[in-house]
């Protein structure tokens, strides 16, 4: 069976690829576990160069990958080129990381050090929402450390990760295998019992059905799952000032983020004020085929995406809460849902309660904070959150009340390099990014000298 790449602002197929056989599975990690032996002997700063060399690679064909980004994701080039940036940046901070041993006693009586060894060969199953920066951040990690590594990505974006692994590969041979398809390449992979740990990215029941898989072997893994992150808008809240970070946290590329705002709980005394900013926004954009120039705002990835997202849109309507979009350009044939905004929805609502993983944000009003932040925090996810407001005791109170792995304060959904990012409850289980990012893809071993 094929794998058809379609291009979601037009349903055109891209390319046709062929799926892996569990065998081409076994082939990918024998030559990864080949390559390992090699790569781990050489030192934490030759491996630093290597990477630097990768991180120049993709600069050079930043072009040709953003443009494959577009073609398989379908975000607006910007975004793509964005994405590009991002995917440098990470490989440029692994590169610089250290290994050298840590130091936790030098006296009289005995010198112990932790060392930080490779695991062997890393297993990587990536989304569709940001195919090259996620790749890059499970990957980049893993090298540095000493670890290769063997990439499954979504087989609706593989395109992107098929040139990155190009790329690497013209610099140092073998460190980085591809499988593609679903299911049965990813089950063979993350299973194979050579490979030592499953770091991936993806929604909670396939995350969790993995882990499950390989916990009678111990095997490491990191898992960034889904999220319904909320954001609370308190009542000292300067709108003009943040109205268009928050609309960014919410609809950054489509609203197709992990860490994307999902939910929004204003005060009353700002409620309508933020509400028609947000439009103003929303009817601002330029929806339309993302290799068009001007165009500010593509599709989302896929059909089923296109049909949850609208109909939980759908079900809002239904349940009477006020649903504002613009309208869509016509002779669109994509899958192309406007970014929406939906005004009092019941708290109960799927478009509330449920990830969407879309650009629609429901906007809910809110007189008491307290009562409100029973609701924010959610019974499974804990993804991200955010406070938007001045410094208070109010604001520091509800930071204090966010269960989440990050919580923003006047912006929401950014990630840097050297800042650990990781989910908390069924949001995920480990870390990435940071040093603590980067020991997930090591073995600890700690050598005690005794000098009595
Ligand atoms: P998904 O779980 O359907 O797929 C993710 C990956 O797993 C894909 O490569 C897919 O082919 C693979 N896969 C699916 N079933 C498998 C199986 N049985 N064995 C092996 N591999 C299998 O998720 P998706 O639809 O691609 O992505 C959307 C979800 O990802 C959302 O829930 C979103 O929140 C989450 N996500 C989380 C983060 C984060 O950092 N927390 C980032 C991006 C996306």
């Amino acid at each position: 069976m094929q794998i058809d790449v379609i291009n979601p602002a037009t349903k055109q197929v891209v390319e046709t690829l062929n799926r892996s056989s569990v065998e081409e599975v076994n082939d990918a990690v024998a030559t990864a576990l080949q390559s390992f032996e090699t790569w781990r002997q050489k030192t934490s700063e030759e491996r630093g160069v290597v990477l630097h060399a990768i991180a120049d690679g993709i600069e050079a064909s930043a072009t040709e990958l953003a443009n494959l980004i577009v073609a398989e994701q379908g975000k607006p080039l910007p975004v793509a080129m964005m994405e590009v940036g991002g995917a440098v940046a990470w490989t440029r901070y692994n590169a610089d990381l250290s290994q050298a041993p840590e130091v936790l006693e030098d006296s009289a009586d005995r010198l112990v050090q932790v060392h930080r060894l490779p695991l062997g060969v890393v297993a990587s199953i990536t989304p569709w929402n940001w195919p090259l920066m996620i790749a890059i951040w499970h990957i980049m990690p893993a090298l540095k450390a000493g670890n290769a590594v063997v990439i499954k990505p979504s087989s609706n974006t593989p395109l992107s990760t098929i040139k990155l692994v190009d790329i690497v590969s013209a610099i140092e041979p073998g460190i980085l295998g591809i499988v593609l398809g679903g299911k049965i390449a990813g089950e063979a992979l993350v299973t194979h019992p050579e490979v030592k740990k499953l770091v991936f990215t993806g929604s909670t029941p396939t995350g969790t059905h993995l882990a499950s898989l390989i916990a009678k072997d111990l095997k490491k893994v990191t898992l960034e799952l889904g999220g319904n992150d909320a954001g609370i808008v308190l009542a000292n809240a300067d709108i003009d000032k943040l109205a268009s970070k928050i609309y960014m946290g919410a609809f950054i590329n489509m609203g197709q983020t992990c860490a994307a705002l999902k939910r929004l709980y204003v005060h009353r005394s700002k409620y309508d004020a933020l509400c028609d900013a947000l439009v103003d926004m929303a009817k601002a954009e330029v929806v339309g085929n993302g290799m068009e120039e001007g165009v500010t705002f593509g599709p989302v990835q896929n059909k089923n995406q296109y049909d949850l997202v609208t109909s939980m849109i759908q079900q809002a309507r239904d349940s009477g809460s006020e649903v504002i979009a613009p309208e869509l350009p016509e002779g669109l044939d994509g899958y192309f849902i406007a970014p929406t905004i939906i005004k009092n929805p019941p708290l109960e609502l799927s478009v509330v309660c449920d990830e969407q993983f879309g650009p629609v944000l429901p906007v809910i009003p809110y007189d008491d904070i307290k009562e409100i932040m029973k609701d924010a925090i959610h019974k499974e996810f804990a993804l991200g959150g955010s406070v938007w407001g001045e410094e208070s005791e109010e604001l520091d109170w509800v930071v204090g009340q966010l269960d989440s792995g990050t919580v923003w304060i006047n912006n929401h959904a950014e990630v840097l390099p050297h800042i650990p990012f990781g989910g908390n409850k069924l949001s995920g289980l480990g870390v990435e990014f940071g040093v603590e990012g980067f020991l997930e893809n090591t073995q600890r071993k700690v050598v005690s000298y005794s000098r009595t």
